[in-house]
């Protein structure tokens, strides 16, 4: 018998291999010979495995237009299996760098409409991303862009990934709380959003091209910020810096943020 989150392994049928992530393959697959679906194989010792089950319970239920949904867990074997939504165009990051030029500034509002929806829905649920950046949103065939690995960064055992010193460690995405003290929230999440907004609007740049972490850490202690992008109205680059204010209490929320996109599309649409 199966609790209602496990997937039965027989039931999926493993095709093309789609990328390959922090916890291993991802594959493309179906379930019960129909439906398609995107397959993680989790690396032996790459995940903290027992409180990620335990969480997948949680996230399963997390559902929205913009989350790429978890579907269920194949635990009863090892390497286990986490399935999710399929997302046929992949990660954010290449579909803006792929598509340079091509796409016009109501679309990369657009992108950032989407991902401020399922954050906003993260936000409500008090569930905290803590890995929010472009490489992490996927999209779809009809060109829906959602939030992807909310949470994921717990589970990770390579310490490099998640000690603030470690060469993975997401500095450029993080507010100084989360750099200096590992202090997640809803707000520290803003911030790494505004720098999703400007990979957006830089169609896909590296945050602080010629810096190294240690010197983002710096800069941004020092009062140093991104700086607005040749595609981003004075207007929307004012959204990006509501993201980025020092003391996290002063940050907008992701529900004013999607408000104000919103109405930045209706102005303009
Ligand atoms: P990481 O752990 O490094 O964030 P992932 O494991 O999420 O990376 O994914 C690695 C790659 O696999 C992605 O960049 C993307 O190309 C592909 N991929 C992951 N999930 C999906 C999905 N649900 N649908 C389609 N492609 C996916």
């Amino acid at each position: 018998s199966y609790d209602k989150w496990e997937i039965n392994p027989s039931e999926l049928t493993f095709m093309k291999e789609l990328g390959c992530g922090q916890f291993g393959v991802v594959r493309l697959g179906k379930w019960r010979a129909q439906h398609k679906v995107a397959i993680k194989t989790v690396r032996e010792g790459a995940m903290s495995e027992d409180d990620f089950i335990e969480e997948a319970k949680i996230m399963m239920n997390l559902s929205h237009r913009n989350l790429v949904q978890l579907y269920g867990v194949c635990t009863q074997q090892r390497p286990i299996y986490l399935v999710t939504e399929f997302m046929e165009l992949g990660c954010l990051l290449n579909y803006l760098r792929q598509r340079r030029g091509a796409l016009g500034a109501l679309e990369l509002l657009g992108i950032c409409h989407d991902v401020s929806l399922g954050m906003q829905h993260l936000e409500q649920n008090g569930f905290i991303h803590r890995d929010l950046a472009a490489r992490n949103c996927l999209v779809n065939s009809s060109l829906v862009v959602k939030v992807s690995d909310f949470g994921m960064t717990r589970y990770v055992l390579d310490d490099q990934y998640w000690s603030s010193s470690g060469a993975k460690f997401p500095v450029k995405w993080s507010p100084p709380e989360v750099f200096n003290f590992c202090k997640y929230s809803s707000k520290s999440d803003v911030w790494s959003f505004g720098v999703l907004m400007w990979e957006v609007f830089t169609e896909g740049k590296m945050p602080y091209e010629h810096n190294q972490n240690h010197e983002v850490v710096m800069m941004v202690t020092q009062g140093h910020r991104l700086y607005r992008p040749k595609r981003a109205s004075a207007h929307i680059y004012s959204i990006m810096q509501m993201c980025w204010m020092e003391r996290a209490d002063e940050r907008a929320s992701f529900t004013e943020i999607s408000h104000l996109i919103s109405d930045e599309l209706e102005d303009d649409g």
